[in-house]
């Protein structure tokens, strides 16, 4: 029977380890933490197709979204949602139902334990987290830059509509953006997304004093934390992979990990309780989300070059030409290329695209 450690009990770390057991593993998960899912570090914010591809809903779901309204400085526009596209979760009782997925399956899950390398035994995989111990400790390469992040959830808030999520774009969050996801009638979670050399901090203070009316609202608690926005180039080594975010498995329009982190994290346990091989991890999923991750690191790095009035007319002109329209109708949280099935668009859009990737390659 193949041995397969699994370093780290996030997302990631449990479906690795769930996987691995059911695919016939003897497997045993470290996570240093004493509570798996404690502290969260995320909004929670989840496509429901994601999310229904990955597990059901386990009572870890608080609210649902309708809409997502998107700010520039001075210009806004409203993305209406057919069905309820996204979902709010409480990542803390997520977390732990992954891990009870694992343990179900047969995976020993052993918290308040760091992962050391006489721990790591049989083929190793790497959930642990974006400051990856095993992959420093293995010599993988650098992942693509990092965001850092503020956030704070605050209850007795004045909310307009709480099934929509608000995104502010500003060069003040150069790097990602602000947002405010309601968590329920008048409770939210409200942070911001920076590169270096901004301070998360100080762009958090923008956005909640100068953006939101939150002169009643009670913050209850905060949390800090850095997101990456590009996949190593290599992920897998001998009997070592890495998996979400220690990888950098990551959509960087967004800063989201738990859907192609987890999927991700899946087919590395499965590869690693059946034939081990390394090539065949980083194949896989590579194979599966490659060309969504590189085109949204290409509109994440485009987004990242605008000024404020440079994002004020790309507000303005994609309300004018029917981009809501478009993005309701045929938009994917999680998979940006889904665009290139609209019929009439998606041809030309899929062939400049095409062009683009050959003029300017991102390495995988
Ligand atoms: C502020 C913020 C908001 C976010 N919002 C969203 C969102 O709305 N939607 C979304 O999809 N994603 C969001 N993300 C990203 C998401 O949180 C991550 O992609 C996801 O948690 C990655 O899961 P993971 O299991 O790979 O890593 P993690 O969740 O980071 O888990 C890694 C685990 O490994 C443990 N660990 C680390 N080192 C060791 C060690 N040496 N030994 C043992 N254990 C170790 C840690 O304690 C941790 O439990 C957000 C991130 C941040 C910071």
């Amino acid at each position: 029977m193949t041995t397969v450690s699994v370093i780290g009990g996030g997302p990631a770390g449990c479906f690795a380890a769930k996987s691995a057991a059911e695919s016939g593993a003897q497997v045993t998960l470290y996570e240093e933490h004493a509570r798996i899912g404690e502290p969260v570090q995320c909004a929670g914010l989840i496509s429901k197709k994601g999310l229904l591809s990955l597990m059901k809903n386990d009572g870890f779901v608080i609210n649902t979204i309708r809409s997502a309204k998107i700010c520039s400085p001075n210009s806004r526009i409203r993305i209406n949602c057919a069905d309820e596209t996204a979902l709010v979760i409480d990542r803390a009782k997520f977390d732990a139902a992954c891990a009870r997925g694992a343990e179900e399956a047969g995976a020993v899950i052993r918290t308040g334990c760091r992962a050391k390398p006489n721990r790591m035994k049989g083929v190793i995989i790497g959930a642990d987290g974006p400051n990856s111990t095993v992959a420093n400790l293995f010599g993988f390469p650098k992942c693509g830059p990092f965001v850092s992040t503020f956030q704070t959830d605050y209850e007795n808030v004045e909310i307009e509509d709480g099934h929509e999520v608000s995104i502010f774009l500003s060069a003040d969050f150069r790097g990602l953006f602000g947002w405010l996801i309601p968590t329920g009638s008048d409770t939210a979670r409200v942070g911001v997304g920076v590169s270096p050399p901004l301070s998360a901090g100080k762009a958090f203070q923008k956005l909640a004093g100068a953006l939101l009316n939150l002169e009643n609202a009670r913050p209850i608690s905060s949390a800090s934390g850095v997101i990456p926005l590009f996949p190593r180039s290599i992920t897998a080594k001998k009997n070592v992979f890495l998996a979400g975010d220690a990888a950098g498995q990551v959509k960087s329009i967004s800063g989201g990990g738990i859907f192609f982190g987890c999927t991700c994290a899946g087919m590395a346990g499965k590869v690693a309780a059946t034939t081990a091989s390394a090539n065949e991890y980083e194949r896989e999923w590579r194979a599966l989300f490659w060309d969504d991750m590189v085109l949204h690191y290409r509109i994440r790095r485009l987004m990242n070059s605008l000024s404020d009035s440079h994002l004020n007319a790309l507000v303005e002109i994609s309300s004018r030409v029917g981009v809501p329209r478009l993005l309701s109708r045929y938009g994917d949280m999680d998979l940006p290329t889904s665009l290139f099935s609209v019929p009439l668009i998606g041809l030309p859009a899929r062939f400049a695209y095409n062009v683009f990737n050959s003029l300017f390659p991102i390495r995988s």
